[in-house]
């Protein structure tokens, strides 16, 4: 039975779950490196609360109480009550694995692990905690109080019940399951990665300015974005990594990253949370960098 959630990073994807997960009514722990990063995090859930009050989604009361279910961290010895959690931070192996090999003593011996990582192989991360069969991959789309959709994803010792928990507590937060099996990037990244990378090899073609190339695909494609527009909202650290996994994962050189990719996030230009993308965020309206 879950009660309390804790959360390991509070970027953009820990925070829409740990808001999701406190209006649900779980008691949630929201830990982080820095008092900074959890203030800036706190900050945004309030203002993301506060939006669906305006919308008339919520009342106020509602985001009051849902707030107050939301503690800050940066000791991890605050996860030692938490039934489930629920690991979202930088998508790189290693911070991971570092994460897991600091939490896993913490832990109650029957709370569950679950990875937010977009691309990672669950099998190998399970396999790097002491808990492989209480290990699995709970998928988040981005952002979080918004989007319906949530993979699960099974590494090889993956036990039944905890993928019957991982389950029930997903619908919980009124969102809808799609199970995929454990390979690079698993379904929705695996198809929508490959079109953002080829966006950018569109852009570093010189095929089309960035306007162009979204414009061509919210109006010719019927996306609700553009891909670059997206790709600064996923962030292109995070864009770059899962193309890492597809084409380490895969060995296709179909899956090669675009230079162009590369470039952006060597200068820093990570997308909307870092100010600059494809877009600069910095003034009233974005304004394409290409
Ligand atoms: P982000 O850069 O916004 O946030 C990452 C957070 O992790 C930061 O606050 C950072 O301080 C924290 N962090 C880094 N190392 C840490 C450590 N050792 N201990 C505790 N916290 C640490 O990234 P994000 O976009 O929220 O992505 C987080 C995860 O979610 C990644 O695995 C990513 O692949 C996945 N994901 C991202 C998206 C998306 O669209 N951005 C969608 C689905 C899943």
């Amino acid at each position: 039975m879950i009660k309390n959630v804790g959360i390991v990073g509070a970027g953009q994807m820990g925070c829409g779950i740990a808001h999701v997960s406190a209006l649900a009514g779980y008691t949630v722990t929201l830990y982080d490196l820095s008092s900074e990063r959890i203030e800036a995090g706190l900050a945004t859930i309030n203002g993301n609360l506060a939006r669906q009050v305006s919308n008339g989604k919520l009342t106020d009361e509602e985001r009051r109480d849902t707030l107050a279910r939301i503690s800050g961290s940066v000791d991890v010895n605050d996860l030692a009550p938490t039934d489930l959690v629920i690991e979202a931070a930088t998508e790189d192996e290693s911070v991971k694995r570092k994460i897991f090999g600091k939490i896993c003593p913490v832990l109650k011996p029957e709370a569950l692990l679950a990875t937010n990582t977009s691309s990672l192989s669950i099998t190998r991360l399970a396999a790097s905690t002491d808990r492989p069969e209480q290990f699995m991959g709970i998928h988040f789309m981005n952002p979080v109080p918004v989007m319906k959709l949530v993979e699960l994803v099974r590494g090889i010792a993956t036990g039944e019940k905890t993928f019957k928990t991982a389950k029930d507590f997903v619908a919980s937060l009124d969102k809808t399951v799609t199970v995929a099996e454990d390979f690079p990037a698993f379904i929705v990244n695996r198809i929508l990665l490959p079109m953002i990378n080829e966006a950018i090899y569109t852009l570093y073609e010189g095929v089309g300015s960035v306007d162009a190339i979204d414009t061509a695909m919210k109006l010719g494609a019927n996306h609700p974005m553009g891909p670059l527009q997206l790709a600064d909202f996923i962030g292109l650290d995070t864009c770059l990594s899962i193309m890492q996994v597809l084409h380490d994962g895969l060995a296709d050189s179909k899956y090669r990253p675009c230079p162009l990719l590369v470039k952006y996030v060597e200068a820093g230009w990570l997308g909307r949370k870092s100010g600059r993308g494809f877009y600069d965020y910095r003034g009233e309206v974005p304004v394409p960098t290409r």
